[in-house]
This record gives structure tokens, sequence and C-alpha cells, in this order.
């Protein structure tokens, strides 16, 4: 957990009203003992990062506080393509009040300051009773992949317990000691996690701008290995992820390697396009592009790169 540190950065100095709203983000290193039997690919795993920030607020800043984590969850999600989201609001069981820590007025107050914000984004949700957790009401946005299926990503939690736990507190506009509103958020969760939720997503099929390899030079025969090198360097060079495959392998055998790899470009050197200081491309499940100049060919990576596409 990362909470308790961020408490002690906030803790190092008496904080009034005026210095609020204070923000602590980190990409943080955080392990889970989870059962052998539980851990599942990149999904569950015991030792991940998490974008993880903690916000420490008045009562009167929590709405907006919240309002901006929404905006950043749609606008970083939105990036990878994701505009498609549920949204759970977790909130106390009514029957079983006993259980959580904070008053009855505290999480009224709380759960309305989250309703606001997630109205004011235009954003449908559904309340879910009896499903926050014992220190404060929560959203959670699931989000909703190429198929369908719903990953859990974004999370921003109310917290009442850690700031009586620890002693969190500023001064008030009339100088008394105040505890301080808590928040944790992630927008992305575990990054792990959300790599796993990416490659089902495109089901392997990188976009270019996302794929790890974007691009892959196969020379036809060991005589273009110098020239292969060459236009990989000069990939390189421009800023695009690139490997090479100059082995002693038929040239076919090395495009179905590729093709298996989803490698999204793939550019082909024999003879001919050595003399011409041109490159012969085969894009992943588009095909044939023709022949193109080197310098033709890291324009369009670098378009497409730019556009996200
Ligand atoms: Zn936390």
């Amino acid at each position: 957990m990362n909470c308790p540190m961020h408490i002690l950065i906030y803790k190092r100095k008496t904080r009034g009203y005026r210095n609020l709203p204070v923000r602590l983000a980190e990409l943080g290193t955080v392990y889970r003992a989870e059962k052998r039997g539980a851990l599942h690919g990149l999904m569950r795993v015991r030792g991940f990062t998490q974008d993880d920030a903690h916000i420490f607020c008045t009562p009167g800043q929590l709405e907006d506080e919240v309002g901006s984590c929404i905006e950043l969850v749609k606008e970083i999600l939105g990036q990878f393509g994701f505009d498609d989201f549920k949204v759970e609001l977790s909130v106390r069981d009514p029957q079983n009040k006993q259980k959580y820590a904070g008053t009855d007025e505290e999480w009224e107050a709380a759960e309305a300051s989250l309703v606001n914000a997630i109205e004011k984004h235009d954003l449908q949700y559904t309340r879910e009773e009896g499903e926050a957790v014992f220190y404060g009401p929560k959203i959670d946005v699931k989000l909703i992949d190429a198929i369908g299926r719903r990953w859990q990503a974004s999370t921003i939690q109310f917290d009442f317990n850690l700031p009586r736990r620890f002693d969190v507190k500023y001064t008030d506009n009339e100088g008394a000691d105040q505890y301080v509103y808590m928040v944790h958020r992630a927008i992305m969760g575990s990054l792990e996690r959300f790599i796993g939720i990416l490659t089902e997503h495109f089901a392997g099929n990188f976009p270019v701008w996302l794929a790890p390899e974007q691009v892959r030079v196969l020379s036809v025969s060991r005589q273009q290995a110098d020239y292969a090198d060459k236009v990989t360097e000069k990939l390189l060079e421009a800023g695009i992820r690139v490997e090479c495959d100059s082995r002693n392998e038929k040239i076919g055998f090395k495009i179905r390697e590729a093709e298996v790899l989803k490698v999204p470009w793939m550019l082909v050197v024999g003879g001919r396009e050595v003399e011409n200081n041109q490159v012969s491309v085969r894009v992943h499940q588009q095909g044939d592009k023709g022949i193109m100049m080197v310098d033709e060919v890291i324009k369009e990576l670098l378009d497409a790169i730019a556009n996200r596409s």
C-alpha cells in the first residue's frame, strides 16, 4: 500500500485550509498475498505497479476533486479507445451501519458529493448497496472491451478511517483542527492488469502506436543483411520500435513468424530494394502495400503513431 507513505508526506508540515487540496501521485509497487490458485496471467499477480494517488481535501472540495478524477478517467481510458464505461457507486448496507467507519452525516455528505460528481459528467451509474468497503463509499469504473466484456479499471475511494487512525488534520478558517477528507484513486489500476486488458481487447493485434514491436525488417537472404541493419538503424533513430531479422532462413518462414507474432509492419528487403533504397511493405491483416522509399515508410509510420492508429 502507498497510502501510509502519502500520509507521512502530508503530515510533514501543518496544513491550513488554504493549502488544500494536497494531491500526491506515484507509480507505486504493491504486493498482495494471493493464493497460488488465484494467480492468473497478468490479471492477478502478487507484485504489481499501481498508478496510485491520494487527495487530501476539505469537505467543500470533495465534489470538485472527485469530478476531476472522473475527468482524468475519461481522458486516459479514452486515449486507449475505451469510451464505454460502467460506473458503480458502492454505498453502505443500510441494515448494517455499525460495521462502517464514519458517522451517518459523513456518509450521506460523501455519497452526495460522489453522486453529484458522476451526474455532472453525464455518466450513467448503478447504486450498489452493501458494496462499499468499511472505510467509505467508492466509485468503480468498469471499462467495456471490444467484445463487450467488463473489466475493473479505475477506482475512486473515499476514506473516513485513515485520517482518524493516523490523525491526519488541517486547520479550518476558524483556527480549529479538523480531520482531512481523504480520497484514494487509481486510473489504470494495476498497470500489469491494464496491459492484460489491452491485450484481450485487441486480441493481441495491437495498433501500431501500442505494439511493443512496431516494425520488423526482414532480409530475403544474408546478402541484404547490411542493408537491413541500415534500415533498422534509420527507423530506430526516428523513435520507432523495430527489430531486424537477417537470419539465414527462408523469407517465407521469417514472414510467417512475424505474422504469428502480429508485428504490425514488415519491411522486406531483397536485391532490388537494396539498389533503390527501398523496402517492400506488408501490413499485418492488410497484406502487401508495395514498394516504398524508406523515408516514405518512416513518415507514414510516424503519422500512424501520432494519430494513435
Ligand atoms: Zn490508498
